[in-house]
């Protein structure tokens, strides 16, 4: 089985679509989410619509949430808060109901997909380090866990050992954002996993991002959320 996965998109159409072309080049068996459609960005009902369209599953990230009043705008930064106000002025309530029934995570055959961690999902914990990591393999019976929230590539084993991929190994894997990458590298990113050559890829894609940038000050969103995105940060 081939199945790509996307995570973070955060209402940057332009990413989400380029990130759709080149996954549809590779002819996957499957599309998986990881959540946040929504927040920072001007698309978010373009975005969810095309999450609904193209993606078999989909799990809730803390950006939905906060659209949806679950989690508090008192949990967001300023520019994150911001942006969540907007969304929930202009979203419609088809797409709304969309992202509350979203689940915190959820496990196809031997992969579980969660936003921010495994462990206690609806705390939006990060997994930035090992320690984080180690507790987070406890929280899943998997062979593979798939998760985004740091907008940060990076595959970890059980065995601590860090962006190698093996068999008989369990891994937990970051795939990055498509719409905010924070790696220094601002091309949007997505996973293509392959489970019968038992490869597990991250992608990087350019896309149309003066566009996006100037899409975002049209819609009076934060300068800064324009700005981060030609540098990655
Ligand atoms: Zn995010």
């Amino acid at each position: 089985m081939r199945v790509a996965i996307i995570s973070d998109i955060h209402s940057n159409l332009e990413a989400l679509q380029s990130v759709l072309f080149a996954i549809d080049d590779l002819r996957p068996d499957s599309i998986y989410c990881l959540g946040d459609i929504v927040g920072y960005g001007p698309y978010p009902n373009e975005c969810v619509a095309l999450v609904r369209e193209r993606c078999a599953a989909s799990v809730k990230g803390n950006h939905d949430s906060g659209v949806l009043g679950e989690t508090p705008l008192a949990y967001f930064n300023q520019y994150g808060r911001r942006a969540v106000e907007w969304t929930k002025d202009r979203i419609t309530s088809g797409n709304l109901a969309y992202l509350e029934r979203l689940p915190l995570t959820q496990v196809i055959d031997d992969i579980t997909l969660a936003h921010a961690s495994p462990m206690k999902p609806e705390q939006w914990n990060y997994v930035f380090a090992w320690p984080e990591a180690k507790k987070a393999f406890r929280a899943f019976a998997t062979t593979l866990c798939f998760i985004g929230h740091t907008h940060v590539p990076v595959m970890v084993g059980e065995d601590s050992k860090i962006n190698i991929f093996r068999k008989n190994c369990r891994h937990l894997i970051n795939i990055g954002s498509v719409g905010q990458p924070r790696d220094g590298n601002p091309r949007a990113s997505f996973c293509l996993l392959d489970t019968e050559a038992w490869t597990c890829e991250i992608h990087r894609v350019e896309y149309n991002i003066e566009r996006t940038a100037q899409a975002i000050l049209d819609a009076h969103l934060p300068e800064f959320l324009a700005r981060r995105l030609f540098q990655g940060i």
